[in-house]
């Protein structure tokens, strides 16, 4: 499958899906699940399959993960486009998009910590003020730091003080005009599907640079997704509310729209999706503990092909 968009012959524009984990742990079963379901897209429909590494977290990103992510992929008999684009190679691109936005006045230097957004949350809670949260479950970042001038923005920079970059939502959302769509052909976690209308506002002021990194998440996938022609984003359904704010971003920095199938999650006995902190599920401790190829395959709710 090691072949170009020029090449594929199968249709006329080939798709191109991605499978996007992040080196900050170990692959479980429910990656296994994802990066198999675009393989086998790929297959499929004589496109191509990229593999991402989405490591903007160069605090937690290491090179023995991203090696066990080539070991477990490959062991599972899945083969990817080269180069591998690593996102923390790209960073002037995100600058670019950010700098765009800042063009455009749709960004602002925010100065709050995360304790003090705590603070305000509290407040507002004591007095009995519901304050808005995001469909993660994080508060939504107050707006102080919008009405800041120019020259109140600067003094705090030249001071020293960390920001990240936000999305001014309600500015964004106001030169909107008509309200964003995308193209769902898997299902949310209630089972939507067809056109899907974005609810970016869910979201708040959403972080775009960190103050850390130069990027976010939600920055760097929207982008990547252009540059690499993505087609088709096959991704977990704990995602799908993010394709709101991906939507927004793709809008505003006159972007193509993928479309988007999310797929259900695998879970534990106990029903909670798995995660990269317990070892025990992940596919090199299973494979250390003698499971096959289709076992695993089995495991991630997937049919054996032969
Ligand atoms: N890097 C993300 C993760 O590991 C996936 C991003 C995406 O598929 O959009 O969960």
């Amino acid at each position: 499958m090691q072949q170009t968009k020029a090449t594929a012959n199968t249709c006329l524009h080939a798709p191109s899906v991605r499978f996007a984990p992040s080196p900050n742990g170990l692959l479980h079963v429910g990656h296994a699940r994802s990066a198999l379901l675009n393989w086998r897209f790929a297959r499929d429909h004589g496109g191509e399959f990229l593999l991402r590494i989405e490591d903007i977290d160069t605090a937690r990103a290491r090179p023995e993960f991203e090696s066990a992510i080539f070991e477990d992929l490959a062991w599972l008999g899945l083969d990817w486009s080269i180069p591998v684009r690593r996102q923390s190679e790209h960073f002037a691109d995100y600058e670019a998009a950010l700098s765009e936005l800042r063009r455009l006045d749709l960004v602002y230097p925010a100065f709050l910590s995360r304790s003090e957004v705590a603070d305000r949350l509290r407040t507002a809670e004591i007095a009995g003020k519901p304050w808005p949260r995001d469909p993660d479950g994080a508060p939504h970042y107050p707006g102080d730091d919008r009405t800041l001038t120019t020259q109140q923005r600067n003094r705090r920079i030249a001071d020293g003080k960390p920001y990240a970059w936000r999305l001014d939502m309600r500015k964004a959302l106001d030169g909107l005009g008509e309200p964003l769509f995308w193209d769902e052909y898997g299902a949310g976690p209630q089972g939507e599907t067809g056109r899907i209308a974005a609810d970016p506002a869910a979201w708040g002021d959403v972080v775009l640079a960190r103050r850390d990194v130069p990027t976010s998440y939600h920055m760097a996938v929207t982008i990547d997704d252009a540059i690499q022609e993505i087609t088709d984003v096959i991704r977990g359904e704990d995602l799908f509310e993010a394709t709101s704010v991906h939507r927004l971003l793709q809008h505003l920095l006159g972007l193509p729209a993928p479309r988007y199938r999310h797929h259900g999650l695998v879970l534990d006995k106990t029903g909670r999706k798995l995660s990269k902190s317990n070892r025990a599920t992940s596919i090199a401790s299973l494979r250390e503990q003698g499971a096959t190829r289709a076992d695993i395959i089995a495991m991630a709710g997937l049919r054996l092909e032969t």
